[in-house]
């Protein structure tokens, strides 16, 4: 599909009351996950966006325990001194107990919490690409406003095509390109390599403090 993204709906933009919800399994969290959840909560307004650790991720397997990744995401949140990024453990929680942890369990969990408040889902443009294929994709749509980070210009895929089709409410948040990933900084621990300013200072010192990363997933201990 070439068609370029349509300009966001005006009727997209939701208020500054709304929750920002930003999902990931911040294994290890890093700067470009502070940069697109700080990037929304400024151009969108929001008061509070709740950071949202995987618990066992759906879609991919993560390197380090559920723990490990709540402690690392809290030090971030921490050194970030920014009131609007709050820590929030349901995800972790819901799997630990055996119970349903996909996305579309969460957004029923603060639906039921805080009815009637809007839900802005934020999200990059790895998860945009793969999120037809989420657990009631269909129904997420008409549950939150999705705030995705894109690079401006860039054709829409066939996911965002569906999304739109299937009546998403989409915003895009602007933010500067940083190739910046977790798999990167698992190779760069892998490989001896310093982390750099990819990660928080507090964050490196844990990876190193843990021993974390050093193994390939499913490798020797
Ligand atoms: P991995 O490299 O293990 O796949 P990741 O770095 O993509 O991980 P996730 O925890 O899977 O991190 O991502 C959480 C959210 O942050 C997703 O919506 C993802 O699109 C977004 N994100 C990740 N890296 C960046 C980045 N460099 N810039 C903007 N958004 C990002």
């Amino acid at each position: 599909m070439d068609q370029p993204l349509p300009p966001p709906r005006a009727d997209a933009a939701p208020p500054p009351y709304a929750l920002g919800l930003f999902g990931g399994r911040f294994d290890p969290v890093h700067r470009g996950h502070t940069a697109i959840a700080q990037a929304a909560a400024d151009q969108l307004g929001l008061h509070e966006v709740r950071w949202l650790v995987t618990g066992q991720p759906v879609h991919k397997t993560a390197s380090a325990s559920a723990d490990h990744r709540l402690a690392m995401t809290r030090l971030a949140l921490e050194a970030l001194h920014d009131p609007r990024m709050v820590l929030d453990d349901r995800e972790v929680r819901a799997a630990q107990q055996g119970k349903e942890s996909a996305s579309h369990a969460t957004v029923a969990s603060f639906q039921a919490q805080y009815p009637g408040r809007p839900l802005v889902w934020i999200l990059g443009e790895d998860q945009l690409a793969s999120f037809t294929q989420w657990r009631q994709w269909q129904w997420l749509v008409q549950s939150v406003t999705l705030a995705v980070c894109r690079r401006p210009g860039a054709a829409a895929t066939a996911s965002e095509q569906a999304l739109l089709a299937a009546g998403a409410r989409l915003c895009q948040i602007l933010l500067a390109p940083d190739t910046v990933s977790s798999t990167d900084i698992r190779q760069r621990v892998r490989d001896g390599q310093p982390l750099g300013e990819t990660v928080s200072p507090a964050v490196a010192r844990y990876i190193h403090d843990h021993q974390i990363y050093l193994h390939p997933p499913g490798g020797s201990p």
